[in-house]
């Protein structure tokens, strides 16, 4: 695998494939890999000729007090992990690669951008928008590959794709969970043990709202029997709890535990109201 930290690296690295017209894949991340990383490199590599990731903890899509600072690093133990997933080229830019001084455009995203995390971190999806179709515009990859978690940004980044006519397929791989239902994030590491347990209420909450929704009491009965786990679940403070229309009938939540804010999501039955 090789290591690249500039744009022109990049391009240099890729012209070789790019001319034999090779099928290049990308994966977006900010790095302390997880098994939901290695899902999505292993997908990439599997269906893709060159296996891209890319590693940039974004400035641009964290708010003012938000955890930019804290945000788990690991460029070493990430390079053997995305080497082993498959992955042929890790992009590692500095912030000022990527915002280099002077830089002052941005991708303006719409209604779906500000609702649900839109609405609890404003500029958040400006900011994953904008690096986003910067890394697309440097790898020009044919597909890239999105992780479910995030829900509400695979369904900002679709509409981006289509509203820009950018050429390239997006790939939306399903929610890697640890044995205990909780969904796999790099935040999961801020998680003092007893946290940890409290945080078990929003995937156990998602997974009451599916039950109830395929009972047969469709999404209304979904966001009750989500509400009522989470109401009752001590040390937690629910951000939001709803249904939305994310490429399909979603249940999503976001709570706090202690200083952690962590999001899930259940996607409903198609034919949920
Ligand atoms: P991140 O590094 O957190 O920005 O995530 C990079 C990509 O991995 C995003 O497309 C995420 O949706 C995806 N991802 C993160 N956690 C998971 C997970 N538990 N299951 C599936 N995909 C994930």
């Amino acid at each position: 695998m090789k290591l690249v930290r500039s744009v022109a690296g990049v391009r240099e690295a890729l012209m070789a494939p790019r001319e034999e017209a090779m099928r290049i894949g990308l994966v977006p991340t900010m790095g302390a890999f997880h098994e939901g990383h290695l899902t999505l490199f292993r997908t990439c590599a599997g269906e893709c000729d060159v296996a891209v990731a890319s590693l940039f903890v974004n400035p641009a899509q964290f708010g003012p007090g938000e955890d930019l600072e804290r945000y788990p690093r690991d460029l070493e133990g990430d390079m053997h992990l995305a080497e082993e997933a498959g992955i042929d080229l890790l992009f590692a830019p500095s912030a000022e690669e990527i915002y280099p001084p002077g830089f002052e455009s941005a991708v303006e995203v719409g209604e779906l951008g500000k609702v649900l995390e839109g609405e609890s971190r404003p500029g958040h999806f400006r900011g994953v928008a904008t690096v986003c179709l910067k890394l697309f515009n440097i790898v020009q990859p044919s597909v890239a590959y999105f992780g479910r978690k995030d829900a509400q940004q695979a369904a900002v980044i679709r509409i981006m794709l289509r509203d820009l006519n950018l050429p390239l397929e997006l790939r939306v791989v399903p929610i890697v969970r640890d044995a205990d239902g909780l969904a796999l994030s790099s935040r999961n590491a801020y998680l003092q043990p007893d946290e940890r347990e409290r945080a078990l209420a929003l995937p156990r909450a998602l997974q009451a709202g599916l039950e109830a929704c395929r009972a047969g009491g469709g999404s209304n009965s979904a966001l009750a029997a989500a509400h009522r786990i989470l109401d009752a679940a001590e040390g937690i403070e629910v951000d939001y709890l709803e249904v939305a229309d994310l490429d399909g009938p979603t249940l999503a939540g976001a709570i706090r535990v202690g200083s952690t804010r962590l999001i899930d999501n259940v996607l409903l039955d198609e034919e949920a109201k």
